[in-house]
């Protein structure tokens, strides 16, 4: 019976895969990938030579049946996104469901992930968070403002750069001007940029520029009052 390994990749340094990736990549029989020919690069570049397969959000209901037959052919197939770890704001969670429901082996690597480093860099509290990562562009995206009004601890917000400055403007309307925020730009590669501050502050930052490259934003979870600064520190 074949195994499904998802398999993390660099979110911008090449340095950033395990020895193990590498490794297991090395052995696969075949490669599930959201977008062969930015794989193919990675995969030049570690020279790995596997068969490539695409698997993206537009096909992955059409082609998932047919994987589970495959990947029970083979001994290990791998699934990888562009960047980061599989299924996280990525294809990769319809395929896992799939296997698991067909008695198939599921493994996934530790590895990169954009969320993770922002996170941390952050300095807000990381004891208890959550991941929202792209918010809806339109249906749904109010009633999930009105939830996040509420959230007390810290959440992650993937975001375009073409939209982050509509996000923070969104930020400051909803939570409020001193709501403080972290945005991560570039996380990994040679411009990389980490900007703290009260939303206002952040937001005029970044009005003043084009603004360019991936971003990661963290926002701080509203103050619990019942909560003593010991316990939000823990
Ligand atoms: N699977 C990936 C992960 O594990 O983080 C996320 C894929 S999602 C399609 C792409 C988004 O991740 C970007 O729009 C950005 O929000 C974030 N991202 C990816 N690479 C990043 C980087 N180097 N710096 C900051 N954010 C990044």
């Amino acid at each position: 019976m074949g195994k499904l390994i998802l398999v993390p990749t660099p979110i911008g340094n090449l340095e950033d895969i395990t020895l193990r990736a590498i490794r297991i990549l090395k052995e696969a029989d075949l490669i599930l990938a959201e977008d062969t020919r930015t794989t193919s690069h990675l995969l030049k570049h570690l020279e790995v030579h596997k068969p490539l397969r695409s698997y993206h959000q537009h096909n992955e209901h059409k082609v998932v049946e047919d994987l589970i037959s495959t990947i029970n052919q083979n001994t290990i197939t791998i699934l990888v996104s562009d960047a980061g770890t599989p299924a996280i704001s990525d294809p990769g969670f319809l395929l896992v469901r799939e296997c698991i429901k067909a008695g198939i082996i599921i493994e996934t690597l530790p590895g990169p992930t954009a969320f993770v480093p922002a996170l941390v860099n952050s300095g807000f509290p990381c004891n208890e968070f959550t991941f929202i990562g792209f918010l809806p562009q339109k249906k749904g995206r109010q009633t999930k403002w009105k939830q996040l009004t509420e959230e007390t601890r810290t959440f992650i917000l993937y975001e375009s750069p073409y939209r982050l400055v509509k996000l923070l403007e969104e930020i400051k309307e909803n939570l409020g001007e001193t709501r403080n925020v972290c945005v991560s730009r570039e996380l990994s590669k040679l411009f990389e940029e980490n900007k703290r501050g009260a939303v206002t502050e952040v937001l005029n930052h970044f009005k003043q520029k084009t603004v360019k490259g991936e971003i990661v934003v963290i926002v701080e979870g509203k103050h619990d009052s019942k909560k003593t600064d010991a316990e939000e520190e823990d």
